[in-house]
């Protein structure tokens, strides 16, 4: 099995025109005696690695040498990590999220609003040490259309504009009339033709104000782009039918519209059968991935609309005092405190115990996953990228060591390397690439001609140090994290390298959105009806009917 591997991943891999460079080459950088690991290949044996001009120009058992080198011996070398889960989208939440070996970090959920796409890249342009993304958020749009939170200095910033926009509550819990409706999806297509790398939405936020037929639109716009919509489902957090729901409707919209769908942070109840619904139909050819990360707890604005009481304590039976623990105090909520913050600072971060912690190493071993960190801000939210880390606030420790207890995890409950690196990197490259992602369909990989960016750490050390306790403290036993090809964090010290690159589509000339109405949906399925029905589009706010007046 090894042979054939070892053809693949040095130098005969069809996909690839990159033909491998001599040994006699002088390379930029040289990763000498690691264990290689490949997880599309399955290639897994020892290999020095030259690097040249930011690709990965020989894998060889021949020796190598470079104008910088690496010694790995004992060590991993394996794709970069990528995630497709991380809200931190500042310097210094690249910082941590480069300490724990993450060189391509993506916000699928939160996103940031469609017509701050461009900016967003633009922000980040040749100042930024992680490869970067974001997608086109539905819930901002419905905050700058029902909310009128439209400020630029606040939206600029994506996801973090949150802390901001759920200060309000339309966005969550009110259904919009057909024009803002129409609004709030013109948007979202303004940030797909600005190259966005799908759409996200936090559509179990906005429980009460999201109909079915607005989720389906939602994901209607992405289909036109053939890119994926990632959501925090429905009933997440629910019980093990309603989890399942939730995921269903997602799932069940994506292969409606042949459209990719990425069903996030499904480690929640019912997770057996979210993941077996995926698996399944990944077999019968949908792109349709899942997310896990491996914590017990969650982390949220304490104003989430599944914490209410009426939800928490009376329908899924648990009590503040052994769920809700402030991260920044390290104290739990009861009922009173809880009530008292909501009214006083409705945004502010709280984590949340709701699964078993032996399942976390489960999650683990599942076929196919990717692990996305759901990584949130600790602050100072906008601190430098040099800011000193045991200054950082409180935060879920997720923030700062998902990858590390990915590995710590795996280690201690025999989870073999292959599928973890697989977990950590290839699997989110491979369906992200296959939405026509350039830029995964080059990484992700250890192959002759791939993008190097790539990770070298002690297997038997690497590990996380975040806890409940002190959230945004870095992991450790990292040797090495190469970005582009320039190595960023070595021997457990980040550098001053900005080789981030940021990870997106080509902007379009032209938009592709249709404004939806009654008449166009006649005219496509049905063969004549009268025009008062409902279920054709977003239905009006019962609530405030003069708003419906346009
Ligand atoms: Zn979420």
């Amino acid at each position: 099995m090894l042979t054939n591997c070892n053809q693949s991943a040095e130098g005969d891999d069809k996909k690839s025109e990159y033909k491998a460079l001599p040994a006699s080459t002088e390379f930029d950088l040289v990763i000498l005696n690691g264990r290689v690991i490949d997880p599309e290949t399955a290639f897994d044996a020892v290999r020095n690695v030259g690097i040249l001009d930011g690709r990965i120009a020989l894998i060889t058992e021949e020796s190598i040498s470079g104008k910088e080198t690496v010694d790995a011996t004992g060590k991993i070398v394996a794709p970069g990590f990528i995630d497709t889960h991380f809200h931190f989208q500042t310097p210094i939440g690249y910082s941590l999220g480069l300490r724990d070996g993450l060189t391509s970090s993506m916000d699928f959920e939160m996103g940031c609003a469609g017509s701050y796409i461009a900016p967003w890249y633009e922000a980040r342009a040749g100042v930024t040490q992680a490869n970067y993304g974001v997608a086109v958020s539905h819930e901002l749009a419905r905050a700058m259309f029902i909310d009128g939170s439209d400020g630029a200095d606040y939206l600029i910033n994506g996801p973090i504009a949150a802390y901001t926009t759920r200060a309000k509550k339309g966005w969550s819990q009110t259904r919009p009339n057909l024009e803002q409706g129409n609004a709030i999806l013109q948007e979202i297509d303004k940030g797909l033709q600005s190259g966005a790398v799908g759409v996200g939405s936090t559509v179990g936020y906005m429980r009460a104000g999201v109909s079915s037929r607005e989720m389906f639109e939602v994901q209607k716009v992405g289909a036109r782009y053939g890119r994926a919509t990632g959501a925090h489902t429905r009933y997440t957090l629910g019980n093990d039918t309603e989890e399942n729901n939730g995921a269903q409707e997602l799932i069940a919209n994506a292969v409606a519209l042949g459209a990719p769908a990425n069903v996030e942070h499904f480690n929640n109840p019912g997770w057996r059968l979210a993941h077996e619904m995926i698996i399944r139909l990944q077999e019968q050819g949908h792109n349709i991935w899942g997310e896990i990360y491996p914590y017990a707890a969650g982390s949220t604005t304490i104003n989430a609309e599944f914490l209410r009481p009426e939800i928490w304590i009376d329908k899924m039976g648990k009590r503040y005092e052994d769920t809700m623990l402030d991260p920044v105090t390290n104290e739990y909520y009861t009922l009173e405190t809880y009530k008292a913050t909501v009214a006083s600072e409705p945004t502010r971060p709280i984590v949340i115990f709701k699964m078993p912690a032996d399942d976390e190493w489960k999650w683990l071993t599942l076929k196919g996953v990717t692990m996305g960190s759901d990584a949130v801000g600790a602050t100072p939210y906008l601190a430098p990228w040099d800011f000193p880390m045991d200054s950082l606030g409180g935060t879920h420790p997720r923030t700062a060591g998902s990858r590390g207890a990915t590995i710590r995890l795996g280690r201690e409950h025999k989870i073999p390397m292959m599928q973890l690196m697989s977990i950590l990197s290839y699997n989110a490259a491979k369906h992200l690439g296959d939405t026509g992602l350039k830029f995964m369909q080059e990484r992700g990989r250890i192959q002759t001609g791939m993008v190097a960016d790539i990770v070298v750490f002690d297997p038997e050390t690497f590990r996380d140090n975040s806890t409940y306790d002190k959230g945004a403290v870095p992991s450790t036993g990292m040797k090495a994290v190469i970005v582009n090809g320039q190595v960023t964090v070595r021997d457990d010290v980040l550098l001053p390298v900005f080789a981030g690159q940021p990870i997106r589509f080509e902007p379009q000339d032209k938009p592709r959105f249709e404004p939806i109405s009654v008449e166009s949906w006649n005219a496509t399925f049905s063969t004549g009806m009268p025009s008062d029905f409902s279920g054709g589009v977003p239905v009006p706010d019962l609530d405030h009917p003069e708003s419906d007046k346009h």
